[in-house]
Formats: structure tokens, sequence, C-alpha cells
């Protein structure tokens, strides 16, 4: 597998990790913080019911409290058995706070000293002794003082308040005792909240409780609340019952988030179980939402942050290794090579400062030169920081398939480099590879080699080639500019005798010494070169018949007085000279001073003769002032 490929897989198995335990700690704390949104609900709930609680009961205990006052209750404590007329005047009030108070359902009993039971609003029945069935009321005789108590009766569960009337003299009359039922409040909690209650009487209270419908039972529990309503109770009839009301803390059923609350009476027994019912998505749960979103938003900025610096890491090691390879290459390179911006030189390879030693980093060298430019020779035909005006870089950019060569002097030594320069991009900078090879070894072979293929080798001037060169060269220039140019053919007199007599090396030591004798009578722009065996062709540029005859004369009487101890016989030359016509190509130019040579063998050798043609023209080139 690809290096990078197994990378990001690593990094695609980390991400999913990452999500997953993103996703369960979300899941846990969606949980913890919704349990924690529906507790505080459950305890603003709580609240509220026991607000709702102490207001009905304070209620109904001043509504006791003004009863006492009223003469017709006082009057029928005294004389319970002679009021029939003011009996019906209290079922009328009774009547009337029905409808005009939030009670609903509301009792009224009266109770005299002795306990007994004289007026019931909800009954006609009388005169029965409450003592013995109710021991709160003994306690009010004794002390008495308003009380309220929620019990169990027959016809449901209730909340009792009871007030003591006195007469004017602050004489104890008897109770009064108000009887309200639990509809109210849960009505009440269902406005104010959209809770909706069920309000299960104990199990231990059922036979207790005769005067109810007997389908108002759910299992064994009375459903004491009136708006109980019967989705709910249906719902619950088909739950484990038993098992919701021990349960601790909430329970959800059915969208429903459903608490019990238990109500005991002032003894501490159960009494009933006050079952609320939130709806789960009319709650809100505005705080957990707002945390789980930043939950969410700093996961997504983690796991973003984190691509992030893993793509950035990716990428630098990738751009290292490729930075490193790069580096390997150009350093492999047995050149010099080095990039530059084009202003500067930003990098280079190991060799820039083999060759650079005394620099250790490129800012070392840039803060000598500002450019490799800097250190170029200047001498024709070798590159310069500028070359007709352009920049050296440029001019090499324009021509890439020309040589471009430099002199650079280190350490005294001159060494000649070939540059190429290539651009290239990177990134959005464009930056030039530029290729410094050292071809100082090459460019002397080839001059040695230059050298060697024109220079005769016995005696050191011209070889053939170079002659044929040389006559091209000065023939041309002379008809470019009408000047005078004149040549002289020579050969050495009976050399094969040289041989014969001598042997063959003494006459190569001839041949070495009549060069050397030309080569030294001659001036600095006239050229001598070995045109055959002992035959030697002079170029006299710029030069007319005269003058090449007088030179040719001065050769030969140089020749004749040679004499040194390794030339043992007195050496002679004959000589033809020709002068340049405007009609000469170099066969017919070479021919007549051949010819002329001849004509000098002929007549008798040792002798200067001029062609026939320069003898007799009359200078066709214009001037004549050269000799
Ligand atoms: P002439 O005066 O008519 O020129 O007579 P010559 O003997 O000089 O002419 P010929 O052409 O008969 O002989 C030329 C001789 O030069 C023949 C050849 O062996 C000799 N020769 C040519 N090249 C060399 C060389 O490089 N070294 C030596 N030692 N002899 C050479
Ligand atoms: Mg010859
Ligand atoms: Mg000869």
């Amino acid at each position: 597998m690809k290096k990078p490929l197994k990378l990001y897989l690593v990094l695609l198995l980390a991400l999913i990790a990452i999500l997953t335990v993103a996703a369960v700690v979300y899941g846990v704390a969606k949980h913890q913080l919704y349990d924690k949104e529906i507790l505080n609900h459950q305890k603003q709930l709580h609240e509220n019911m026991q607000s709702l609680l102490t207001d009905q009961q304070n209620n109904a205990i001043t509504l006791a409290l003004s009863l006492t006052e009223n003469p017709l209750i006082q009057e029928v404590l005294i004389n319970p058995d002679d009021s029939a007329e003011n009996r019906k005047k209290i079922a009328t009030l009774v009547k009337r706070i029905n409808q005009q108070s939030d009670f609903e359902n509301l009792w009224l009993q009266l109770i005299n000293l002795k306990g007994d039971s004289v007026y019931r609003s909800w009954t006609e029945k009388t005169g029965d002794n409450l003592l013995k069935i109710r021991p709160e009321i003994q306690d009010m005789l004794l002390d008495p003082k308003p009380k309220k108590v929620m019990s169990v009766g027959k016809f449901a569960l209730s909340f009792k308040s009871m007030s003591p009337v006195f007469d004017e003299q602050f004489k104890l009359l008897g109770v009064v005792e108000l009887i309200t039922q639990f509809t109210p409040m849960t009505k009440e909690l269902f406005f104010e909240t959209g809770v909706s209650s069920v309000l299960l009487v104990d199990k231990s209270y059922k036979k207790q409780l005769t005067r109810v419908d007997q389908n108002s039972f759910l299992n064994e529990y009375f459903v004491a609340n009136t708006d109980a309503p019967s989705k709910l109770i249906s719902l619950l009839r088909n739950q484990d019952l038993q098992g919701l009301l021990n349960s601790k803390g909430y329970v959800e059923l059915n969208g429903y988030v459903v608490r019990k609350w238990v109500l005991n009476d002032e003894n501490g027994r159960v009494l009933a179980y006050w079952l609320t019912f939130m709806q789960k998505n009319k709650m809100s749960f505005e705080n957990a939402s707002w945390v789980l979103q930043k939950y969410i938003f700093i996961n997504i900025a983690a796991i973003l942050l984190l691509l992030l610096l893993t793509l950035q890491f990716i990428n630098n090691r990738q751009a290292n290794t490729e930075k490193r390879y790069f580096r390997q290459i150009i350093d492999s390179v047995s050149d010099i090579v080095y990039i530059t911006n084009y202003k500067k030189i930003v990098d280079s390879n190991s060799h820039f400062f083999e060759f650079y030693d005394e620099f250790e980093d490129i800012e070392a060298f840039l803060s000598k030169y500002t450019c490799v430019c800097d250190t170029f020779v200047k001498e024709d035909g070798f590159l310069q920081r500028t070359i007709n005006g352009e920049y050296w870089i440029d001019y090499i950019l324009k021509r890439p398939y020309d040589s471009h060569k430099a002199k650079i002097l280190r350490h005294g030594k001159t060494h000649i480099f070939q540059f190429k320069i290539k651009p290239m991009q990177v990134g959005t900078q464009r930056l030039f590879n530029v290729l410094m090879q050292d071809i100082t070894r090459v460019e002397e072979f080839k001059e040695r080699l230059q050298k060697l293929t024109v220079t005769d080798e016995l005696t050191g001037v011209g070889n053939r080639l170079a002659c044929n060169e040389s006559l091209h060269h000065e023939i041309e220039r002379a008809h470019r500019y009408k000047t005078h140019f004149s040549i002289i053919m020579l050969d050495v007199d009976h050399f094969k005798l040289v041989n014969d007599n001598f042997g063959h090396d003494v006459g190569d030591v001839v041949l070495k010494e009549v060069a050397s004798v030309i080569f030294k009578t001659l001036r600095d722009i006239d050229k001598v070169c070995r045109y055959g065996g002992e035959e030697f062709l002079v170029l006299l540029p710029e030069t007319d018949k005269h003058s090449a005859v007088t030179i040719a004369e001065r050769i030969r009487l140089a020749v004749s007085e040679l004499s040194t101890s390794e030339v043992p016989t007195h050496i002679t030359i004959s000589l033809g000279v020709a002068n340049l016509t405007n009609w000469d190509t170099e066969q017919t130019f070479v021919k007549r001073a051949d010819q002329a040579l001849y004509r000098a063998k002929d007549l008798g050798r040792n002798r200067v003769e001029v062609d026939e043609l320069t003898a007799v023209s009359e200078q066709p080139v214009p001037d004549d002032n050269a000799h």
C-alpha cells in the first residue's frame, strides 16, 4: 500500500473512532441533561402542587372561620332541634358558596359540644356522635383552634377544614367543618402547567369508600379526581401499576413523564398517590438543547481542526520528503545547480559551495555577491552580467539552443562553465534552475585538438589545412576591402639529395630550420605554412607584388645564408610570387604562384620569379599604398 493511502486510512479510522466516542458521549450527555431538565421541571411542578394544596386549605380555613361568625350557624349549634328554617337558610348559603367559589364541591358539617353532628349539607341525617370515629374532633373541643386534615371518607379523599365557633361571650358552641375535594386543584394544575393528574386513593381504603361509584376504581385504587383523563386511566390499566407506585423518581410512559407524589395524613399514613403526567414533547429542554448544540459545535470544530492539522502534517511530510528527494537528486548531479528567483539565489546544491568554497551558505554568498554573474571574467565571447543590454538570464532563456559559456577565476585558475537555465513554476513562484557545467578541461582539450589539426608536427608552422583556411579567409577579406594580397610558394632545391646524402633525419632538421628562418623573416600579420613535403606557402596580406617580391628575396637570402652545425650543406630555395586579382579563386591563385615557382626552378633555382599575370597586371586593386 502507498504511504499516503495508509495515512488516509489511519486518519479515517481515527475519525470514525472520534465520531463514535463523540456520539456515545452525546447520547449519555443528552440523557443526563434531559434528566436534569426533567427533574427541574418536576421540582417546579412540585412547588406548584404544594402551593395549590396550601392555597386550597388556607382558603377553606378562611371560609370556615368566616362561617363561625354567622348567627345562623351559631343558632343551629345552640338549638339543633328547632331550627328547620335556619337549616334551609344554611343550605342556601352552602349552595351559593359552591356556585361562587372555586371549591367546586364543598360540604359543610356542624358539630356541637357533645360531638354530635347537628347539620350536614349533603344529607338530612344528623344527631350521630362523631367522637369515637373522629378523634380529632375530641382534640378540637378540648383545644379549640382552626385545624385542617386530609382524609379518606366514604365519598372521597378530602380536605377537612375545621374551625371552633364561639358566642359573643367567647363561649365555645361547637365546630364548623368544611369538606373540599382535590379536583379543583388537579384542574388548576392542568390549567396552569398542562400537567394532567390521576389521584389514586390507597387500596387500604377500598372498603371504607362505600359511597363511591365502583367503576371509579383502577385495580384496587380509587380514582379521586374527576378530571383524570380516561386515556391516562386506561394507559395505567395496562401497566404494572404497583411497580409504578413503588418507583422512585419519574417513569417515561407513552411520551409522558409520570411521577407519583405521596399524600400522607397527619400521622404519616399513606392516603393517596398523586400521579402527574407531563407531556414530554411539550416540555422545554432549552438548556439541554443549548448545551448539546454547543457540544456538537465544539466537536465539529475540533474534528475540523484535527483534520486540518493532520492534512497540514501530511502535506508537510510530503513536502519534506519531496524536498529531501529533490536535494538528493541535485546533490547527485556532478555539476553546480542552484535555484534563483531571478533577483537572488534561493537554494543550491553542495557543489556550489565546493566551488565557492569561502562561503558556508547562500546568505554568506549573497553578503558578498548579488549574483553568480558578479564572478564572471569580462571577456568577449563569454557571458557577462548584461549582454547587449540584456540581463544574462534573459539572454540565455531566449537562446535555449546556444552554448553559453562564462569564465570564472577561482584561486588563480580560470574555469569555463557552460550555463543552462530552465524556468519552473513552484506554486505561485516562478523560479529558475541554473545548471553550471565545468567544461574547463573539455575546452582545454578542444583547444589542443584545434591546434593539432592546423599545425604541422615537424616544423611547428601551419599545415596544409591551415594554409587553405587562411588563404580562403584572406582572399575573402582582400576582395571585400579591395586590398592587396600576395603569396609566395617556395620549395627547397634538390632536397632529395639532402635526404639521400645525409639521411632523412637530417632532411627533417633542414625542413625545421628552413621553416624557422622563414617565420623569423615575416611580419606579424604574415603567415607561413607547410604546403607539401619541402614546399611552403607564405601569405602576405595587404602586400602588393613589389613588396611581395622584396619579401621573397629576403627569405631566399635568409635561407641561403642558413648555416648551423646540424645543416651540413648549403641550402637554397626557389620562390614563386603571385598577387591576387579580382577574378582569382584559391585554386587559380595558388596555381599561379606554383607556376612562378616552377619557372624559378627551370631558370636555375635559388631565385624569385613573379607569376606572369602578376608581372603584367596593372594592380587591379585600388589601394597601392600597402608597402
Ligand atoms: P627540385 O630542386 O626539383 O625540387 O628537386 P628535389 O629533389 O627537391 O625534388 P623532389 O620532388 O625530387 O624530391 C623531394 C624530396 O623531398 C622527396 C622526399 O623524400 C623528400 N621529402 C618530402 N617530405 C619530406 C620530409 O618530411 N622529410 C624528409 N627528410 N624528406 C622529405
Ligand atoms: Mg618539391
Ligand atoms: Mg625541391
